[in-house]
Parts: C-alpha cells; sequence; structure tokens
C-alpha cells in the first residue's frame, strides 16, 4: 500500500447555522488520483476548499505527508506551497502578463532566483502550447487558455499534489478536452498525487483511482473507478450516474 499523502478524519464544516460537511473521513495514497463526485449543493467545493486552508473547519484533523495541519494562516501559506488548487475561475491577475502571474508565486513567495524560475515557467507554458502568450495580458487569451496558464501558475510552484474544481465547467467543449489533456498527463505521466472535482464523467472514468462520492455533506461511498462506474454501491450514486450524460 503506498504511503498516505493526505489524510482527513472527522471534519466538520458549517458556514453559520448551516451545516454543510459531515464527519468526512478519507485518506489519499501517493500517485492516487481520486475523483469527488456527487450533485451540486453536496459539498465538494467546501471539502476541496478546506483542503487548502480557504475555509475554516469547526472540527477534524487533516493530515498532510505525515504532519497534522494546525490549521493558522501561516501554516496554510506553507501547506498551500505544496498542494496547488486550481478553480473554475481562473482567477488571474489582470493587470500582470501571463508570465508574472506565474512568477508571482516562485519569485515573490518561493523566492526563487527569476532567471530560473522564467526559465522553468517558459517550460510549463511551452508544454500547454502557450509560449507564445507569455507577455499576453489575461484579457487577450480565451478561457480555455486562461485556465491553461491558471494551471501552470500552480505547478511552477512544484506542488506535491494537486486540487482540481471543475476545472472544465465555464468552458467551451471544444476547450474542454484541452484542458482534460492536461491534467491527464499530470495524472498519467508525472504521476501527480490529486483530488479531482468534475461533471465530465467519461474524463472521470478514465482518470480516477477511486470515487468518493458526496451527498448533502456526507462520503456515502468510496469505491474503486472501475467498480463505481459500473455497480455503485448505493441507490444514490445509481440515481446520480442514471442522470448524467455519458
Ligand atoms: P458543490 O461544490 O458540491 O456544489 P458547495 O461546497 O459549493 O457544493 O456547497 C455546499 C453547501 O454549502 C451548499 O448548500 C451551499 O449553498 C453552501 N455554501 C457554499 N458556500 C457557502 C458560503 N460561502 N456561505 C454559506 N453557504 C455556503
Ligand atoms: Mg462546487
Amino acid at each position: 500500500m503506498a504511503e498516505k499523502v493526505l489524510q482527513v478524519e472527522h471534519l466538520e464544516k458549517s458556514y453559520q447555522k448551516k451545516h454543510v460537511l459531515h464527519d468526512i473521513n478519507f485518506s489519499v495514497a501517493q500517485g492516487e488520483v481520486v475523483t469527488l463526485l456527487g450533485p451540486s449543493g453536496s459539498g465538494k467545493s467546501t471539502l476541496i476548499r478546506c483542503l487548502n486552508g480557504l475555509e475554516v473547519y469547526q472540527k477534524g484533523t487533516i493530515t498532510f505527508e505525515g504532519q497534522k495541519i494546525i490549521p493558522t494562516e501561516k501554516n496554510w501559506q506553507q501547506i498551500r506551497q505544496k498542494i496547488g488548487m486550481v478553480f473554475q475561475s481562473y482567477d488571474l491577475f489582470p493587470n500582470l502578463t501571463v508570465m508574472d502571474n506565474i512568477l508571482l508565486g516562485t519569485t515573490k513567495v518561493q523566492k526563487k532566483d527569476k532567471a530560473t524560475a522564467r526559465s522553468e515557467a517558459l517550460a510549463l507554458l511551452k508544454s500547454v502550447e502557450l509560449d507564445d502568450y507569455a507577455n499576453a495580458y489575461p484579457r487577450e487569451l480565451s478561457g480555455g487558455q486562461k485556465q491553461r496558464v491558471a494551471i501552470v501558475r500552480a505547478l511552477a510552484l512544484h506542488p506535491d499534489f494537486m486540487l482540481f474544481d471543475e476545472v472544465t465547467a465555464s468552458l467551451d467543449p471544444e476547450m474542454v478536452r484541452c484542458v482534460l489533456t492536461i491534467i491527464e498527463n499530470l495524472a498519467n505521466r508525472d504521476n501527480m498525487t490529486m483530488i479531482v472535482v468534475t461533471h465530465e464523467m467519461n474524463f472521470a472514468k478514465q482518470i480516477a483511482d477511486r470515487v468518493l462520492f458526496l451527498q448533502d455533506g456526507r462520503i456515502l461511498e468510496q469505491t474503486p473507478s472501475e467498480q463505481f462506474f459500473t455497480a455503485p454501491q448505493t441507490d444514490r450514486a445509481k440515481a446520480f450516474l442514471d442522470s448524467m450524460d455519458f
């Protein structure tokens, strides 16, 4: 059994009076790809955001690379160097070029030498066919291009773990494939450990080692991918799969 990189135990999260995550328990092994599936509002984004320190949680523990996370902002800033996250909205700084958006994390936060950081950034941009856009501004890019830059920006920090939250949800269909291929390569070629939230069921089926199925803030199933897509354990997961077009 590969080493556990991330372990979540008894996590509970409320927004004011609304209790949205209930006793969440799971772990992710080195190199494993977990897809987090579930209907809209089931708590997928909230859970992912808790794993990156973007939401406070009221109870439970998160252990990353053997260290229990003490959830202070300072600690989360450190952890975010290791756990990269990409959202549906790319959140690039509009006033900075593509290159400067990428360098912000590597040179300002990680204090990497500027020339090295720049050449690494260019290599990453080339890997997603955007090296010609290093000096462009986000407004000059399509949605799919912006999302590729957001992925490069996260990868430039050399994370050990990636979180993807519906990164293709706002893209045109022809752009979706291109972004999914990048994530597939990260999983299959680079053996990146990751949690992926997606509504692209064929992609999830192809990429996932294991599926966590969330409903009303509870994990109803944690099932190996082949089994989840052919014989889910719960009626709710079955109904969910039946409702998806794939
Ligand atoms: P999903 O990503 O699965 O669609 P979310 O994690 O976004 O689900 O939402 C889970 C629940 O938490 C929903 O009922 C949603 O309305 C609620 N919620 C999400 N964000 C907030 C917030 N900032 N304040 C209050 N309630 C929220
Ligand atoms: Mg969401």
